[in-house]
């Protein structure tokens, strides 16, 4: 029987397996399928850990979530088209959940398939090889249940362990000498550390964003951002700077391009993530940065140089739960012999192609857009629920509008689902007073309207 191995059980692993589920509830025949999970429970970085560095295994920690963390866009983009928000959570709900409710929702799904059973936990990854004569991968695992090593071979690979969770970590000078904290945004854990402190955020991004949002939230006293190329750019609360370039650090001091200082208690460097695949044979591994269409991924997830390969998820993330559930709806369908790959350099040229169209692209509207169309080709190819593509756009395009216009307030803003067509819930609590993002708080009904700390 052919066998495949998924590394991951993050939502796109899950969403790997809900794929061949689904085909199986169909009454088709499915391959036998393992996954490799390294953590004891699934659902990937929505999966909250305390800890930082090394696991109770010693493997690096894969979370990057911190407490307090609600959706960074509505939960109408990113929704299921085979399993609405209404049919888990039994009644409206409002558009930004906390990160435990989305933790909720993705386990919701997967236990309805009841695919669980297909997931090795505790067991990391440590190798995977292909053996070009009898066309097999070799896929080494550490057992840490056992404290045992096994290697078993596998017909297909399917790569789905996430690409936010090791650091790039840059050195300014003086850092040695710095007094305060110096961390990454994956070490980050609670915002009410960095209560009545002051702080520098090294970077722009989305980390950056929400970092700083959550230590003004739970009450930083003030907050520093610095940006390389573009400042941020939102109306910031009285109390948060956008500085120019970080140049160096001396004992309590940050000093930036625009020749200002400021005094800072610590530094939280949101300064981005590798892609990392150190257990990858050299020759089977995925040497990207965080793009729209990574190179050597023909339709975003096939391998090219050897179509039994295949990476879920490695795209940078407008659109995210549904858009693995197109990849692995896909892929399920080439492992299943149901859609043929054209000759690799059809492949390749039809990857140039996008990547060409990607470094056309000029602001945030184009790159959804662009995403959007992606998802919009692989979910014609096979026989995932299809839903409007331009309206999950659309959803987008109030969400930078609402964080253009309040950005500690658009979390308080409702969208309509486009899989149901009804309007979400408003929240009880705006978010900026919702300081307790326990699922239980959130699902209540009444309001809790809190002072801010
Ligand atoms: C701080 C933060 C906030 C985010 N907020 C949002 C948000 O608000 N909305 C949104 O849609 N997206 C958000 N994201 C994006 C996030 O990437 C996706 O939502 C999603 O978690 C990606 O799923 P994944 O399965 O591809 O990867 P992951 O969630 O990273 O899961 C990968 C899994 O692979 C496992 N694994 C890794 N290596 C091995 C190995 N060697 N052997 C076995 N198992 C292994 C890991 O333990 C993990 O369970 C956020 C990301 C971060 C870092």
């Amino acid at each position: 029987m052919t066998r495949i191995a998924i590394i991951g059980a993050g939502p796109s692993g899950m969403a790997q397996l809900r794929a061949f589920q689904s085909a199986k509830a169909k009454g088709q025949s499915v391959p036998e399928i393992v996954c490799f999970e390294k953590q004891n429970d699934w659902g990937g970085l929505w999966n909250y850990t305390w800890r930082t560095g090394m696991d109770q295994n010693g493997e690096p920690v894969h979370g990057s979530m911190y407490r307090y963390l609600w959706s960074n866009g509505p939960k109408e983009a990113l929704e299921f088209a085979d399993y609405t928000f209404d049919e888990h959570f039994k009644k409206p709900i409002a558009s930004y959940p906390p990160r435990a409710v989305l933790w909720d929702y993705i386990k919701g799904r997967a236990d309805k398939a009841g695919v669980k059973h297909q997931v090795r936990f505790n067991s990391a990854v440590k190798n995977v090889e292909f053996d070009q004569q009898d066309r097999m991968f070799t896929v080494t695992v550490d057992d840490h249940q056992k404290n045992e090593t096994y290697a078993e071979q596998f017909d297909y690979v399917i790569v789905a362990s996430g690409h936010f969770s090791t650091p790039r970590v840059p050195e300014y000078e003086g850092f040695n000498i710095f007094n305060g904290r110096i961390l990454h945004a994956h070490d980050f854990r609670d915002a009410v550390e960095f209560k009545n402190k002051t702080i520098l955020i090294v970077g722009s991004s989305y980390s950056a964003e929400d970092v700083g949002s959550q230590c003004y939230k739970y009450g930083a006293k003030q907050i520093y951002s610095c940006y390389r190329s573009q400042p941020m750019g939102y109306k910031w609360p009285k109390n948060w700077t956008e500085k120019k370039q970080l140049l160096h650090v001396d004992e309590n001091s940050a000093y930036f391009a625009d020749g200002t200082s400021a005094k800072v208690d610590a530094i939280i460097l949101c300064t981005g993530y590798l892609h990392h695949f150190p257990y990858m044979a050299e020759d089977l591994r995925l040497e990207t940065h965080n793009c729209l269409y990574p190179d050597g991924l023909y339709q975003g997830v096939v391998w090219q140089k050897n179509p039994q390969l295949f990476y879920l998820g490695m795209q940078d993330q407008w659109y995210t739960f549904n858009m693995f559930d197109a990849q692995a709806w896909y892929v399920r369908d080439i492992v299943m012999g149901k859609i043929a790959l054209p000759q690799q350099d059809e492949m390749t040229s039809h990857t140039a192609q996008w990547i060409k169209r990607e470094q056309s692209l000029k602001n945030s509207e184009q790159m959804v857009k662009f995403q959007g169309e992606y998802v919009k080709q692989l979910i014609a190819q096979t026989d995932y629920p299809s839903f409007n593509i331009d309206a999950v756009n659309e959803v987008f395009m109030q969400w930078k509008k609402h964080k253009k216009e309040n950005i500690m307030g658009f979390r308080d803003k409702v969208y309509r689902s486009v899989m149901t067509g009804k309007m979400s819930k408003q929240h009880h609590t705006p978010w900026l007073y919702a300081l307790d993002d326990s699922i239980e708080s959130y699902l209540e009904n009444e309001n809790h309207e809190q002072e801010a700390m």
